[in-house]
């Protein structure tokens, strides 16, 4: 009885994440075309089908590209904040009645054993929020698209065994690149993304003895690099004493299904 999730794709060209348990398959935002979805599920060998909702974080594209399309492919229903809905409502096409839901930011709201806790983030989409999974004791957490990182958001995603944290860009390679400054400015603003540094940080004050597995996401295609991205926050968490192997995502590609183990590995 675990939990396993796949970051089925992640970045600015579009986000999926999946997540189940025993009794629950869910998926978090649908930002890829309805083909590339079927695509992405195919290869982690999950059938979209037998999904029992699609949680929505906030109304940029990249979230939700597919959404409309995905959900009435599989009469799926749909979880987002009034907000939100109203942000979205027109860009989805059709939807039944019953495929709408509204799930408010900072609540919980169980999906049979799975146990959701939303959050509010300061990025700027109408109201943007994430989530923590709890299911038997184990936790993961699902943050990208963040200006900062706040000590609410730390208070509410400590401590989890998992972690799908943004690292956006390299604060250099942004500084230096080819974005005209007011994209720079909105990259770099506590409404934008979060940088690599900014990443190691937050994940150094959050982590736990528990924490197991961290996948840095939602990598920008232009002012970041994996290996970059992996050994500026790498390089944070050793200077705390902190040693942990650090996994990519990527924009095409999903994660291995990964399942929460039980067991502590580390000390
Ligand atoms: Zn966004
Ligand atoms: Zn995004």
């Amino acid at each position: 009885m675990t939990l396993r999730f796949s970051v089925l794709a992640s970045g600015s060209t579009g986000n999926a994440f999946y997540i189940e348990s025993e009794q629950q398959r869910l998926l978090v935002d649908a930002g890829l075309s309805g083909k590339k979805m079927d695509g992405l599920f195919g290869e982690i060998d999950v059938d979209p089908s037998r999904l029992d909702g699609i949680l929505v974080t906030h109304e940029h594209s990249d979230h939700i590209k597919g959404l409309g399309i995905f959900a009435r492919k599989y009469n799926l229903p749909i979880y987002a904040n009034e907000k939100t809905w109203q942000a979205m409502d027109n860009s989805l096409g059709k939807l039944t009645i019953d495929q709408k839901f509204q799930f408010d930011m900072d609540s919980i709201r169980s999906f049979g054993d799975i146990e959701v806790e939303s959050f509010g983030v300061s990025h700027d989409a109408a109201e943007p929020m994430f989530y923590t999974f709890r299911s038997n004791g184990q936790k993961v957490a699902l943050v990208t698209d963040l200006g900062y990182v706040s000590e609410r958001i730390k208070k509410t995603v400590e401590d989890a065994d998992a972690y799908i944290f943004e690292a956006n860009h390299d604060v250099e390679m942004l500084r230096m690149g080819r974005y005209p400054w007011n994209v720079k400015r909105r990259i770099l603003g506590d409404s934008g993304h979060v940088s690599n540094e900014d990443s190691g940080l937050a994940l150094a004050d959050i982590i736990s003895n528990r924490t197991k597995r961290i996948y840095l996401a939602h990598l920008s295609l232009d002012n970041n690099m994996k290996d970059l991205a992996r050994m500026s926050v790498n390089q944070i968490l050793a200077e705390r004493g902190i040693e942990l192997e650090l996994h990519d995502t990527d924009p095409e590609a999903p994660t291995p299904l990964y399942e929460v183990s039980t067991v502590t590995e580390r000390v």
